[in-house]
């Protein structure tokens, strides 16, 4: 695959994608620069609609904004302020966990290593990925979910069955200083454009350079 064509692809889908509002979870990043709100509110989106990921945020980050005041509240507190996320129960306690962790070994501060990330209870790769891109802005993985997972498999970038390998391919694809922005641009392109169900190929910029591997029903 000529990494020309793939920066070319990226950058025609990240012009495209301005039209639309980016994810609440990299809106939350721009908006507090602040790491810890980028690690909650993505615990909080995890199989949880943008919207009610933004009201239970907003609602949860009015009560508490570091993991100190985080501590502070109860579980049916958080519970309450975060409903009706998906898993609201386990998320409270999961909230509450991690912030011991992050006050008893890290000073109350978000680690800044993957690996430091993953240890947490409840975050996983994608997760640890995007608080390093979009919390503390370094671009030292490609945070792989279910869209970016899928769009790189229709464009033939990569032939893999899982987000894991996905992320693993693309990191010998893609130039590095593109690795940052990948996932805010190919989420918000495939909840708009490249939808999971039936996308927009006759609307979509890129259509030209895209085999659509696997789309067997496109508007
Ligand atoms: S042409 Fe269709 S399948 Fe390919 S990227 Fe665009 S919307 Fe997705």
């Amino acid at each position: 695959m000529d990494k020309r064509k793939i920066v070319k692809i990226i950058q025609l889908v990240k012009n495209d994608v301005r039209r639309f509002k980016n994810p609440i979870v990299t809106q939350i990043g721009e908006l507090t620069k602040d790491p810890f709100a980028v690690l909650i509110s993505c615990l909080l989106s995890l199989r949880t609609k943008d919207e009610t990921t933004a009201v239970a945020s907003k609602k949860l980050f009015a009560l508490a904004t570091t993991p100190r005041q985080m501590l502070g509240l109860s579980i049916p507190q958080i519970e309450k302020a975060i409903y009706p996320v998906g898993f609201y129960h386990t998320k409270a306690r999961r909230i509450k966990e991690i912030c011991k962790v992050l006050l008893e070994k890290y000073k109350g501060k978000v680690p800044e290593t993957i690996e430091e990330l993953v240890q947490l209870k409840g975050v996983g790769r994608k997760t640890a990925g995007i608080v390093m891109c979009y919390g503390h802005n370094k671009g030292v993985s490609i945070p792989t979910d279910s869209h970016v997972h899928q769009i790189s498999n229709r464009l033939g970038w990569v032939q893999t069955k899982t987000p894991e390998k996905t992320e693993e391919a693309l990191m010998k694809l893609i130039p590095k200083p593109y690795w940052r922005d990948l996932n805010n641009i190919f989420v918000t392109f495939g909840q708009h454009v490249c939808v999971p169900v039936s996308p927009f190929c006759s609307q979509c910029v890129i259509s030209k350079y895209c085999p659509k591997v696997g789309v067997v029903r496109s508007r």
